[in-house]
Parts: C-alpha cells; sequence; structure tokens
C-alpha cells in the first residue's frame, strides 16, 4: 500500500513539475482541427449548413405518419397549420444528435381549456415528445405543460407568449445509445429554449412519450421529427435542424 501511495507520489510531483517547466504560452495553443465555417442565420434565415425542413411554402420534406402520403396540413401566409383529423406528419428525413429550431403559434381565439388548447407537439426521432402548448394563463398538469418532456419532465419556467403570437423553440437534443445488444448504454438528453429562455437543461429523456403508463427504452436507430395533430390549429413555421 505504502510503495502505491509513494508511486503516486511521484507521478503526481512528476506531472506538477512538467506543467510548471511550461513557460511559452504557446506552448498550450492547439491549431488543429480547424473548425469549419458556418454563416449564422438571423430572423428566418437559417445557418448555412442547417437542413431546411419547413420554409412556410410546401411540405416537400414532410409526410403523412398515418399512411406515408402527401401531407395535407393547410398552407397559408408562410405558415403550415395542423388540419385536425388529418394525423401527425414525418420528416422524410431520419435523424439522431441535432439542433433543432422551429417556430409555433397556437390560435388567437382561445378554445377549450388545460391539454385541450392549443396542443400539439414535436417529437424528436419519432418517439420523444416536447409538449407544444396555449400555455398563456392556461393551467394543466405541470409535467404536461408547454415546453414539458410530456409526462417526464417539467419545464424550469414558463416562458409562453400570448395566444396568436408567434414563438420559438431552439433543442440541442442528444439522441439515447444502446449496444448490439439492444441495451440501453446512454439515456437521450435535451436542452431547449422557449422564446430565448432555457426551460430543459441537459435533461435526461427517460424513454418514450408515453400517456398512460411509465415509459420504457426500445432500441432503435435515426427517427424522423413528427409534429402532432391533436386537433387545434397550431401553426409552425421556419423549422431547419442542424445535424450534430
Ligand atoms: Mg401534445
Amino acid at each position: 500500500m505504502q510503495r502505491i501511495n509513494f508511486v503516486l507520489f511521484l507521478l503526481m510531483f512528476g506531472v506538477s513539475y512538467l506543467s510548471a517547466q511550461i513557460t511559452d504560452p504557446k506552448a498550450t495553443e492547439v491549431w488543429t482541427p480547424v473548425p469549419r465555417v458556418v454563416t449564422p442565420g438571423s430572423g428566418s434565415l437559417a445557418p448555412s449548413d442547417a437542413i431546411v425542413l419547413f420554409d412556410g411554402t410546401n411540405w416537400k420534406e414532410w409526410q403523412s405518419a398515418r399512411d406515408i402520403s402527401a401531407v395535407t396540413w393547410t398552407l397559408q401566409e408562410g405558415a403550415g397549420t395542423v388540419k385536425p383529423g388529418a394525423g401527425d406528419i414525418l420528416s422524410r428525413r431520419s435523424f439522431g444528435d441535432v439542433q433543432l429550431h422551429l417556430e409555433f403559434r397556437t390560435p388567437e381565439v382561445v378554445k377549450g381549456e388545460g391539454q385541450g388548447r392549443g396542443n400539439s407537439g414535436v417529437f424528436l426521432q419519432n418517439r420523444y415528445e416536447v409538449q407544444v402548448l396555449d400555455g398563456y394563463e392556461n393551467r394543466t398538469y405541470s409535467n404536461g405543460q408547454t415546453g414539458s418532456i410530456y409526462k417526464q419532465s417539467i419545464p424550469l419556467v414558463n416562458a409562453c407568449r400570448k395566444p396568436g403570437e408567434w414563438q420559438s423553440y431552439d433543442m440541442l437534443y442528444t439522441a439515447p445509445r444502446f449496444n448490439a445488444d439492444g441495451m440501453l448504454t446512454a439515456p437521450a438528453r435535451i436542452t431547449v429554449l422557449h422564446n430565448g429562455v432555457v426551460i430543459q437543461l441537459n435533461t435526461e429523456i427517460k424513454g418514450p412519450t408515453e400517456y398512460i403508463g411509465l415509459p420504457v427504452y426500445q432500441a432503435h436507430g435515426k427517427g424522423p421529427i413528427k409534429l402532432q395533430d391533436h386537433g387545434d390549429l397550431v401553426s409552425y413555421r421556419n423549422i431547419w435542424v442542424r445535424e450534430l
């Protein structure tokens, strides 16, 4: 034991002796690799390396979740609006780790309450829902309010704008990892900014979103982004994603 302690002491002494020997600031400069250049976006302009999934003019990047047919949600004035009954829609592309930006608007004319008011949702990898809801002066269960990881994680604050106003989500999402046997080795994690305010900070996702019961992970690969038809006239615009 004493010998191990002595070896440890020698090692630590050696490291601190070496770092004490560095006197040139250039010795700790790292010049490679060089990060590639990305032109930042602004307003409705996405960053130069983003994949634009929806610019308000067409649904070519999307398909019906029900039967993979063309999307029939309404297109109007640079926005797409849920067509109640038409069902959820899926991005045609599949993703793993992403930065996702989107803007949404719940109906200006308030109808219903709780979960029945401006309900939709953004599902990462077709499984994990960040709740979209009109949460402005509208109480519901906290783990189901706007910006919750539905039925799993309460948002840190309520940053909702008034009904009828455009709002934004910016998400940083790390997909779950599974080993070759399909066992979970790292859960999904997500950070969400709602209208620029952090509402989920590196939140651990416990498994696929369940309306009833507890979530259980099942191994999967990349998956599409899903937007939910919950029967309310929620609109979307300016959806882009950057693969990480
Ligand atoms: Mg929802």
